[in-house]
């Protein structure tokens, strides 16, 4: 049995891309330490910095914010309900987040996607004729902004951990998707809109949990006894990041630390230079709600009105 290497006690992880065993106490108290180093690192946070955690009831949203208000950065949540499975799945998942909230002492926002938008996720996914995930993600990435906007939030964090980017990485270059791959990055800095007034604005995005793995993030939120949905969410089921999940543990298992090297070397070496080769076409105000897009109209508010058509034409 490993002991840790700090303290001797009985270890609960072996890290074997770092050759460290850690017990209960330890791990948390490194957990940290690494969550800092890589906030100061990418330059995530400044001092003036109010932060927003998209909080959605799972490990990494809910082990990200208590890690932050650990580390004395004074974070709100924002939960979107997304509509799924009514009265299973997004209802559980907020008792989760509000459970951290009042144990934290900070205030979680929660927004209702039917309220802004018409209709709950699964009807929008239906109507856009896009994979449930991508339409999903679209509305989410806007509500969140919106919120941010209107709040006076600058920085928006997310939970992403290792896990989810080298999956994203492996999609993006199994199909060469040059444009997402220039904005993969654990920073995407805050972006204004010449015109457009206060809406005009992108808000900073960072993930400060990019370099653990799922399970250093599920260890981290277990011993700090904080209770989440485990459940996946149902549209998850068959999703190919699960796979691609799998596929890149397969190859961690025979060669540990390849993850790591795979993204973080795409994301020191290759990134800034299709950033610059490619970049993102100029931002206009979407003609129908005024957020920043590339096109005439944003992709939410075109998913909005499809969903909003196939109900009138549904309707006798
Ligand atoms: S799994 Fe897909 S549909 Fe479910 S919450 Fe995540 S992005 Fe949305
Ligand atoms: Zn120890
Ligand atoms: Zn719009």
């Amino acid at each position: 049995m490993k002991r840790c290497l700090w303290c001797k006690q009985k270890a609960v992880i072996y890290m074997r891309e770092h050759r460290l065993a850690l017990c209960k106490d330890c791990y948390p108290k490194w957990f940290l330490r690494m969550t800092e180093r890589t906030i100061k690192e990418w330059r995530m946070i400044e001092p003036s910095d109010k932060v927003l955690v998209a909080v959605s009831g799972g490990k990494d949203s809910l082990g990200l914010w208590f890690a932050l208000t650990q580390l004395g950065y004074d974070a709100d949540g924002l939960y979107l309900d997304l509509g799924i499975s009514p009265g299973e799945y997004s209802e559980r998942s907020k008792e989760f987040a509000l459970q951290l909230s009042q144990r934290i002492q900070r205030p979680l926002h929660i927004v209702k996607v039917a309220d802004e938008m018409g209709k709950p996720v699964p009807d929008l996914a239906f109507a856009s004729n896009r994979e449930p995930c991508s339409a999903c993600g679209a509305v989410k990435r806007y509500l969140f902004n919106k919120f941010a906007v209107e709040n006076g939030y600058t920085v928006i964090a997310t939970g992403h951990n290792l896990d989810d980017e080298a999956a994203t990485l492996l999609g993006n270059v199994l199909r060469w998707q040059i444009g997402y791959l220039a904005r993969q990055a654990p920073v995407l800095p805050e972006r204004v809109l010449g015109v457009g007034g206060e809406q005009g604005r992108l808000v900073k995005r960072i993930k400060p949990f990019i370099r653990f793995t799922e399970k250093q993030v599920a260890l981290f939120t277990i011993l700090n006894r904080i209770p989440y949905i485990e459940q996946e969410c149902p549209f998850a089921v068959g999703a190919a990041s699960l796979f691609y999940k799998d596929l890149l543990n397969k190859i961690e298992e025979r060669s540990p630390g390849t993850k790591w090297v795979f993204y973080s070397q795409f994301v020191e070496q290759i990134q800034p230079l299709l950033d610059e080769k490619f970049p993102e076409p100029e931002l206009r105000p979407c003609t129908r709600c005024g957020m920043p897009t590339t096109a005439e109209v944003c992709s939410v508010c075109r998913i909005k009105e499809r969903a909003n058509k196939l109900v009138a034409e549904v309707k006798p």
